[in-house]
């Protein structure tokens, strides 16, 4: 598969297959998982990973957009779709015929599923965000009770879920808390009244790692499945310990090979000078293939299994790599943005520091010029 790209991406679906078996196995058999596949499955692929995912167990998935939903549903019918986001006035109507769950925040918006519903004839499943600190989406804490109870008195709908995000699960606890509180307060007042609400949610990855006593009856994990730790202030909790390993390497070639005299500068802007002579290689991607530029003279890549430092500026089509240390690198030769190579390893922690990012932006800006090449796909 090497010698076929300039740049592209392996997206080892055993890997994905045994992360979301981690998972399942860290929450028992009682927590669903939602599976979040927005943004292109983070990069690596919608169709590819949604059908993944319905064969290894997933029972919910989550997305962003209409057309993503239906991508899935291209893939495998019966599994049911979370809208993650408000779904636009326009996108009501296509939601409820394509059996999307809607996310609902207000009493507006209840309403107006409850037409539909009644025009379409359907019973309509809808779940309730509740803002407990986000400040994204969802009904303020307080107000929740009127709006769960306004839903479940209409006919029309179906509440079926009721979920809070957290803010900042990933480095401050004391806020994490809070958030939880509120939203426990919530929950524990629904017992009181004796509603039951089938799907009450709050973990991403982050709210696993940190806060596993808000798992509730599902969690929503995203970085995670795709086997990658969200990194931050808080230190790790022992129990949920990185067992997940990444399905996405991301790689390129040496295209170029030369030697240059002390004295002479690399790439646009001329940011970098060599101070003595050097060996440096031209490789075969570059901003336009998703690796930013902020990573100029700072990320490394590994090539025959050594690290090596990025040269000047990164240009769209092609990047410069310090190789004097490595004189038998050669044009043709494989060189790894993320991923292994011999014993070596990149991960996209370590990128999304160079590039002064997060790893979900990373992956989201492998751009649709990186073919994604699958393997792993029978289950062994
Ligand atoms: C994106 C998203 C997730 C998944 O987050 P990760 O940090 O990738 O696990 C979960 N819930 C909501 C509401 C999201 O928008």
């Amino acid at each position: 598969m090497k010698a076929m790209y300039r740049c592209w991406a392996e997206v080892d679906l055993s890997a994905l297959r045994e992360n979301l078996a981690w998972i399942r196995n860290q929450v028992g058999p009682q927590v669903k998982i939602m599976t979040v596949v927005k943004a292109d499955a983070y990069g690596h692929g919608l169709k590819q990973i949604a059908a993944l995912l319905m064969q290894s167990g997933t029972d919910i998935f989550g997305v962003a957009n209409l057309t993503e939903a239906r991508s899935i549903r291209a893939v495998g019918k019966g599994w049911p779709i979370l809208l993650l986001g408000a779904c636009l006035p326009e996108e009501m109507e296509g939601a409820v015929r394509d059996d999307v769950m809607p996310t609902i925040s207000t009493l507006e918006e209840a309403d107006q599923f409850a037409v539909l519903a009644d025009q379409h004839n359907k019973l309509i499943q809808v779940q309730i965000k509740v803002d407990t600190g986000m400040g994204r989406l969802g009904v303020e804490a307080e107000l929740a009770m009127d709006l769960i109870r306004h839903v479940r008195s209409l006919p029309g709908l179906e509440l079926t879920g009721l979920y809070t995000h957290y803010a900042a699960v990933e480095d401050d606890p004391d806020y994490s808390q809070e958030q939880a509180r509120r939203f426990n307060k919530l929950v524990g007042q629904l017992q009181m009244a004796g509603i039951s609400i089938p799907l009450i949610h709050a973990n991403n990855s982050g709210g696993l790692l940190h806060e596993p006593g808000t798992l509730y009856k599902l969690i929503r994990p995203g970085l995670l499945v795709y086997g990658v730790v969200p990194s931050g202030q808080r230190p790790m909790g022992s129990k949920l310990k990185y067992q997940v390993r990444p399905a996405l390497s991301w790689k390129c070639r040496v295209g170029f090979v030369k030697e240059i005299p002390a004295g002479k500068s690399l790439s646009y802007g001329r940011t970098f000078v060599s101070a003595a002579p050097m060996r440096v290689a031209t490789l075969t991607a570059g901003y336009g293939d998703g690796y930013l530029r902020a990573g100029s003279n700072r990320a490394q890549v590994l090539i025959r299994g050594r690290r090596l430092p990025v040269l000047g500026r990164i240009t769209m089509d092609q990047m410069l790599v310090d190789i004097t240390t490595l004189p038998e690198v050669n044009t043709g030769d494989e060189a790894v943005f993320i991923g292994r190579q011999d014993n070596a390893e990149i991960t996209v922690n370590e990128v999304a520091d160079w590039m002064g990012t997060i790893p979900w932006e990373v992956f989201t800006n492998i751009t649709y010029r990186v073919p994604r090449i699958y393997r792993g796909g029978q289950a062994s």
